[in-house]
């Protein structure tokens, strides 16, 4: 089994240098590369990712584009594999946006990157690094001491270099022997998870989940951080004699002011997700171990509905985020992973008497059945209707094709090699088109009640 272990590392000035550089080539590239598909694409053409990267190779040291000002091929500066790997991401963001289209999911395809909005990282493959005790040897730079030694044996396969605010990480990929990636699941429990508004997470049991407290603080930190930032953002328009919206193209004078400022809201944005990440990964990690099928619903609908601006941007997040850790974690345990159907209406139907409750405001956190006089709480009623769905799921495995795709330890071998690419977070690049795409390992249970 593939997995990633994210270690942050303390590259000096002149290695993190290179590492600003090697990340704005990577993403050079892929714009080339865009560029070039989307120009084939538009004359009828077939456009093949080995095929554009034959091109650009040819090109790549005496093309004009690619000198620097006094006519050196600046690219030999920069280890290959950071220009070698956007193509396959290229390759790949296509595929996956050509799977989303055909399979009805939402999808966009691939878009340009720009520098400081787009996530900056490069590749480097495995037969060019290697581990020296608590460093790690990358080529170009040398030696780069790792905050944590490597968690996993086996085989690194690749890594990835990138940037989170002022620090940088690198994701090793390793070949993990199955023996070891697996875990046994602990519990054999079933249970239903209703993402909230409210509380972070509902479960069946009736067990209810608040969300990390430091955030609300890091929320009103974030605000005011925003805020002066965009202050900054005024005067610097005002001394440019600017009023309104910055037309494209126009370039403010960058003060230090306002650098020291975006990268103090950048900090708290890593921290805030850091955080997030973490509690993530131990709600993940405990479903994971104690149940045999856990359920949640497909999208965060009524996330998307409560909540406005910001504080729904992050809900948004962080409900893919659990998805992602959840898929990847129930293929190491074993555990099914079960999803409700986005017109499946858990909030509405009564789980004590099958019912359903004709509407249901968002405001109303609790009703009595019409049917059976029960008095609900609105999200524990939805958990235990997802829960059912969970139990349903599990029952019928033998008998549904997709449902015994889904996995439980038995059939956990045969997910082996044929899903290994998807299962790991190599590259942590949520909501982007070259992000590792873990749904395919879900075990979709499309349920329709109408
Ligand atoms: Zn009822």
């Amino acid at each position: 089994m593939l997995l990633a272990h994210r270690i942050r590392i303390d590259p000096n000035p002149a290695q993190r240098d290179y590492f600003a550089r090697a990340a704005g080539t990577a993403r050079r590239v892929w714009n080339w590369a865009l560029a070039e598909w989307n120009r084939e694409l538009a004359s009828g053409q077939r456009p093949d990712a080995m095929a554009l990267k034959k091109r650009f190779n040819a090109i790549k040291y005496s093309d004009p584009d690619w000198l620097d000002a006094d006519g050196n091929p600046w690219l030999r500066t920069i280890h290959r594999d950071a220009h070698a790997q956007p193509f396959a991401n290229l390759a790949r963001a296509w595929h996956r946006y050509v799977e989303h289209r055909r399979t009805g999911r939402p999808a966009k395809p691939p878009r340009f990157k720009k520098k400081g909005r787009c996530r900056e990282a490069f590749y480097v493959a495995n037969d060019k690094l290697r581990l020296e005790g608590a460093a790690v040897v990358l080529p170009k730079v040398g030696r780069i001491p790792l905050r944590e030694t490597l968690r996993w044996p086996g085989r690194i396969m690749g890594a990835n270099v990138s940037r989170e605010a002022d620090h940088w990480f690198i994701a090793l990929q390793v070949e993990v022997p199955d023996g070891v990636a697996r875990q046994r699941p602990g519990g054999n429990g079933v249970v239903g998870v209703d993402l909230g508004v409210t509380s972070a997470a509902t479960l069946s049991s009736g067990e209810k989940i608040a969300a990390p407290r430091p955030l609300k603080a890091a929320l009103r930190r974030l605000r005011i951080r925003s805020r002066r930032l965009s202050r900054k953002l005024e005067a610097a328009k005002a001394v440019a004699g600017i009023a309104g919206r910055i037309r494209a193209g126009t370039r403010l004078p960058v003060s230090k002011n306002r650098v020291c400022g975006a990268r103090a809201l950048a900090r708290l944005h890593a921290r805030i997700a850091r955080v997030r990440a973490n509690f993530t990964h131990q709600l993940t990690t405990r479903l994971c171990r104690e149940n045999r099928a856990i359920a949640i619903e497909e999208l965060n609908v009524r996330g998307m509905l409560a909540n406005a601006r910001l504080a729904r941007a992050i809900a948004d997040v962080g409900f893919y985020e659990f998805r992602r850790q959840l898929t990847y974690k129930a293929a190491r345990y074993g555990t099914m992973i079960v999803l409700a159907d986005r017109w499946y209406p858990s909030s509405k139907l009564c789980s004590a008497c099958n019912a359903r409750h004709g509407t249901l405001a968002l405001c109303e956190r609790a009703w009595t059945c019409r049917s059976c006089g029960t008095h609900h709480d609105r999200d524990v009623n939805a958990a235990i209707n997802l829960q059912r769905l969970a139990t349903g799921a599990l029952a019928a495995q033998p008998a549904l094709p997709v449902a015994s795709r889904a996995v439980t330890p038995g059939a956990a071998a045969s997910l082996g090699p044929a899903a290994v690419g998807e299962v790991t977070p190599v590259r942590h690049e949520h909501g982007q088109q070259d992000g590792s795409g873990q749904e395919e390992n879900a075990a979709h249970l499309y349920t329709r009640f109408r």
